[in-house]
């Protein structure tokens, strides 16, 4: 009836409201988190498939809130996103993450690689924020210690502003790995466009990969045709032990996952480098 209709859209409305009130209140808290020092990063080990070491970390963003609370990104990433905040949040973590790199490869004397996430909305930016390279050259870091994961999303229309922002992100010796691989819409022209280091196998693939033929078959695939191309290859989401034998027999370098090691508070990742 029309008034049933009337109520449906009243009910609708005030959820609308709901949701656009808790999102302003979000908007708001997450403006104090950086100031208030509320960001931390955690460090997930990614593993040297051969010979089970800790090889490099992925560097993934928490956001402990005013009530304690700890948030992972997918709850707060996309209000940052939209409100612009995710360039100030994306230049302390790359800062954090640099400064990280820089005292555990003095730790292991050798260079140890920390992988950043940079979403696309983060290449808008008008001008360039923090000087990244510059960053580096002033806590003395060699470039090839960051590793910047990007998705397929963001080479689905390449701009000419994303193009000479990743060509100078690759020629500062940064280099950059296509997260959650297999699962964009690009083709994979832009392959052979951009000098990518790495391919990281999104979890889905790896989830099924003992108990589904596809998975297995994509797997295999994937890392065949890097390694042809000359690319390492990181699997995602490992859980199980299963898990990792599918990949090393398929040749796979690099894993990453709970089998292993949960993200880590980055003095436990340290303790963890130590052992
Ligand atoms: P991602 O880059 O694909 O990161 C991998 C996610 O998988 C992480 O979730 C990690 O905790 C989780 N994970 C790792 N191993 C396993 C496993 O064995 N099983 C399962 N089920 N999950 C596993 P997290 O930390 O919640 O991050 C979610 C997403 O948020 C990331 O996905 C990334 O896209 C984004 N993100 C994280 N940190 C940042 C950041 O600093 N900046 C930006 N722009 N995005 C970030
Ligand atoms: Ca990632
Ligand atoms: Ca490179
Ligand atoms: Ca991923």
């Amino acid at each position: 009836s029309k008034a049933a209709g009337r109520n449906q859209l009243t009910f609708f409305e005030a959820n609308m409201q709901a949701a656009a009130i808790r999102r302003l209140k979000l908007l708001a808290e997450l403006r104090r988190a950086l100031p208030d020092g509320q960001l931390e990063l955690c460090f997930q080990p990614i593993v040297d498939l051969a010979t089970g070491q800790v090889a490099k970390a992925e560097a993934l963003l928490r956001w402990r809130n005013a009530a304690g609370a700890l948030l992972a990104p997918d709850s707060f990433i996309d209000v940052a996103e939209e409100s612009g905040l995710i360039h100030e949040i994306g230049d302390w973590v790359f800062r954090t993450a640099a400064d990280h790199a820089k005292r555990w490869s003095h730790l292991l004397g050798r260079d140890f690689q920390v992988s950043i996430n940079k979403s696309p909305v983060q290449f808008q930016r008008q001008p360039d924020g923090t000087d990244w390279v510059a960053y580096l050259e002033g806590i003395d870091l060699g470039a090839r210690c960051i590793n910047v994961e990007i998705t397929e999303g963001l080479l689905l229309n390449l701009s000419d502003t994303v193009l000479s922002r990743l060509a100078a992100l690759q020629a500062s010796g940064m280099q950059v790995s296509i997260d959650d691989f297999g699962t964009g819409y690009s083709s994979m022209s832009y392959l052979k466009r951009l000098d990518i280091d790495y391919l990281k196998i999104d979890q889905s693939f790896i989830k099924e990969l003992e108990h589904d033929n596809f998975s297995r078959t994509i797997t295999d695939t994937i890392i065949v045709m890097a390694h042809k191309l000359g690319l390492k290859v990181i699997a995602e989401g490992v859980e199980t032990a299963g898990q990792r034998d599918c990949l090393l027999q398929s040749g796979c370098d690099f894993a990453q996952g709970f089998l292993f090691s949960r993200p880590l508070p980055a003095d436990q990742f340290e303790a963890l480098l130590r052992r």
